[in-house]
């Protein structure tokens, strides 16, 4: 399966949720034990602090096995970089796409900044990642506003709206084809609800291993092992696990 929401540790901007240090043999021995043989790794302490060094970090962490890990760096769109940084994540990095975090990073979707920035993400035939669920930035429909004026990008929604805003996740997600949604901490009566209403090959999986204060990731491990309870078909089961993610990322694996 693949676990398309994951985290390096934090290596500078220290235990924010409690995050263990782990390295990337350490990881792969979750993915593993979790059954998981691909995982989308995103940025971590560049969501704080958004330097091209966090980037060198996660580009080196997934380069262990680049054929079971895809690295999505960060840029924080108000810097005045942010477009070289974002092109040199593609060029020289090699990594598979660009995660924002609009509520810990501190700007709107909305912002003409984010569009040079997208572009340069289509051209690399990149995927951006947003998080998404926290008002007032990083709700559903302001992600889903950037997909349309880019709809040639893959835009993902990095939480399927939390607990707050799934409804408005699975409608924009309906509405906007070149949006995806990745159940990451949605709750699993929601998860449900959009699995069964979401269009086909919408819909991906994410554990946000990385945050848990133990090297096993023993949360993520349980995220996995509570999709059997959500009373989904073995079909919705194989689409938002194998077929979905896979269809995103042919290509874009080392
Ligand atoms: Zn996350």
């Amino acid at each position: 399966m693949i676990d398309f929401h994951t985290h390096t540790p934090a290596w500078h901007t220290g235990t924010w949720l409690g995050g263990a240090a782990f390295g990337a043999e350490e990881f792969l021995t979750y993915m593993d034990s979790a059954g998981i043989d691909v995982a989308v790794v995103l940025a971590h302490d560049g969501l704080f602090n958004a330097t091209p060094e966090s980037n060198d970090e996660l580009a080196a962490f997934v380069r262990a096995d680049p054929s079971r890990m895809a690295g999505f760096g960060t840029v924080n769109p108000r810097h005045v970089n942010a477009v070289d940084e974002t092109k040199r994540c593609f060029a020289e990095l090699g990594l598979a796409g660009l995660k924002l975090h609009p509520w810990l990073q501190g700007f709107s979707l909305h912002e003409a900044a984010l569009d040079p920035i997208c572009e340069v993400v289509v051209e690399a035939g990149g995927i951006l990642l947003s998080h998404d669920g926290t008002p007032p930035y990083s709700t559903p429909a302001q992600i889903a506003a950037l997909a349309r004026r880019h709809p040639r990008l893959p835009v993902v929604l990095g939480h399927g709206g939390l607990h707050d805003c799934w409804r408005e996740a699975l409608a924009v997600t309906c509405e906007t084809e070149n949006l995806y949604l990745c159940l990451c901490g949605t709750p699993p009566y929601a998860a449900r609800h959009i699995l069964a209403h979401a269009p086909r090959g919408k819909v991906l999986f994410g554990t946000d291993a990385g945050l848990s204060d133990e090297a096993s990731q023993d949360y993520a491990v349980a995220r996995v092992a509570e999709i059997d309870g959500w009373g989904i078909t073995a079909e919705q089961r194989a689409d938002m696990l194998i077929r979905n993610p896979g269809a995103l990322l042919a290509g874009r694996l080392g």
